[in-house]
């Protein structure tokens, strides 16, 4: 090992630290399409999404031209809380493996809400409270994102109402007391207490619910409450620009050592920690200063990426939000009951899937049992539980250090480690016990999903 060994975890100093999160879409030159209405399949106006969401994040959603947007005051020091995140050096990983590869992760997963979702979280909340608001109303799946805006919300004294997929509900009954203990109100989702999800048990009666369920009725408590706005945990444009404070942070660690990455490599469910984690590499590649390689993975049981259509689609279920164009398995896709690992989710952020359809994006799709697989084994030796979703990117990061093995070359290798795996343990005990299986949908499911998107003039499948 060289004398100057980097340091196990490389910490920012205070002064070091972005002030600024970067708008990647600000050097794209095919920006993502605009949201449309789906009435009258023209670009939502600012005054339409403000209905829906707060006044400064509609601004941010819209901006496509300013390459930095100054962090508020009051969210830095939220962020003091649990902000830098360490990048750590996974030297143990590189020995157990062998490998000439050097790698590096991001680690988001040390605060209690266990991921990356608390740095959007924060602020969407602050920007609710500066538009003097009374609460805001959101979805959540695994339980992390409700979590963490449960935390931003108490912070700054918003009311919370959160709608859960029922599955996740009972399967994680600790996610929704955790959410609880923060004030939130938890509902599980499709709920009696909205007209979309009275109208989506009618209709599937017994259903465990999905995401795009409960998004639909987040949207509609918040426009039917006044006082109250709907916040997102991924996909919107503002999400993946709130979410840039990872790649930044890396980038400063990283420039402080003089490392460059090689390969990039984040889990894709709806594209927010990857968009934050590559932004500010993307931008020196899209700038044309420095080439990198930037893989985003996602499960093979739910493959928007890798096999879903690049169209307009609805963000829910019950076809109330407007359509974003992103690549998507249609919104009533539902992921097989037996996947377990996360990242569930039928489209992918307009940003991260415009930089795939452009070409500067490779992505792939992994199977849950060899998703574990890595995850125990990155477990053992570097010692943190990851969540299952995060283990996709830990299982493509261990196979390209596998490759380097072969070939020799001494590639340096990032990739995010977006959250901690503490309420997935009835996932990991399947893996353990040997009931995890595989689960690949057909081409027969895929063309079931797609069915649904909307159909119109340039929109065909
Ligand atoms: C939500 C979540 C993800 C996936 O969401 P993206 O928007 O794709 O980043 C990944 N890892 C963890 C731990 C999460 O909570």
């Amino acid at each position: 090992m060289s004398e100057n060994k980097i340091p196990y975890k490389i910490y920012l100093e205070e002064s070091e630290m972005p002030k600024a999160w970067y708008n990647v879409r600000a050097d794209m030159k095919n920006k993502p399409a605009p949201l449309l209405n789906p009435g009258t399949l023209q670009p939502m106006t600012a005054q339409e999404l403000g209905a829906v969401f707060c006044d400064e994040l509609v601004q941010q959603e819209l901006d496509t031209e300013n390459a930095y947007i100054p962090i508020p005051q009051e969210i830095l020091d939220f962020y003091k809380m649990y902000r830098p995140s360490p990048l750590v050096r996974a030297y143990c990983l590189e020995e157990k493996l062998q490998t000439p590869a050097k790698i590096y992760y991001k680690f988001e997963g040390n605060n209690t809400s266990g991921s990356h979702k608390l740095n959007s979280a924060i602020a969407q909340a602050y920007y609710a409270k500066n538009q003097g608001l009374k609460g805001v109303t959101t979805e959540t799946g695994a339980g992390q994102w409700g979590t963490a805006l449960s935390m931003a919300c108490a912070y700054l004294g918003l009311d919370c109402k959160v709608y859960m997929v029922k599955c996740s509900y009972e399967q994680k009954p600790f996610r929704r007391e955790v959410m609880r203990t923060y004030g939130a109100s938890v509902t599980p989702s499709p709920s009696m207490t909205t007209e979309v999800g009275r109208k989506i048990l009618e209709q599937h009666p017994g259903t465990t619910g999905s995401l795009g369920c409960a998004i639909s009725e987040a949207v509609e408590a918040a426009t039917s409450t006044p006082g109250y706005r709907y916040v997102l945990g991924s996909v919107l444009n503002q999400v993946l620009l709130h979410q840039s404070i990872i790649g930044m942070e890396s980038k400063a660690a990283m420039d402080k050592y003089g490392i460059v990455p090689d390969v990039i490599i984040g889990c894709a469910g709806g594209g927010s920690n990857l968009g934050g984690l590559i932004s500010p590499f993307m931008g020196e590649m899209l700038r044309g200063e420095r080439n990198y390689r930037f893989i985003a993975v996602e499960p093979a049981s739910c493959p928007s990426l890798t096999r879903g259509k690049f169209v307009y689609d609805f963000c829910d279920t019950g076809m109330v939000t407007p359509l974003a164009k992103m690549y998507t398995l249609g919104s009533n896709f539902i992921p097989s009951a037996s996947h377990a690992g996360g990242l569930r989710y039928h489209g992918m952020s307009p940003v991260v899937s415009q930089l795939y359809h452009d070409g500067y994006i490779e992505a792939t799709s992994v199977e849950q049992t060899s998703v574990f697989a890595a995850a125990e084994q990155f477990a053992r030796v570097e010692g943190i539980l990851p969540a299952p979703e995060s283990s996709h990117a830990i299982k493509v990061a261990i196979d390209e250090a596998l490759k380097c093995k072969e070939t020799g070359e001494e590639k340096t290798i990032l990739f995010g480690l977006t959250g901690t795996g503490y309420f997935d343990m009835y996932a990991y005990e399947k893996f353990n016990n040997g009931d995890m299986g595989d689960y690949i949908p057909t081409d027969e499911d895929i063309m079931a999903g797609l069915k649904g998107i909307p159909q119109f003039p340039g929109n065909e499948i």
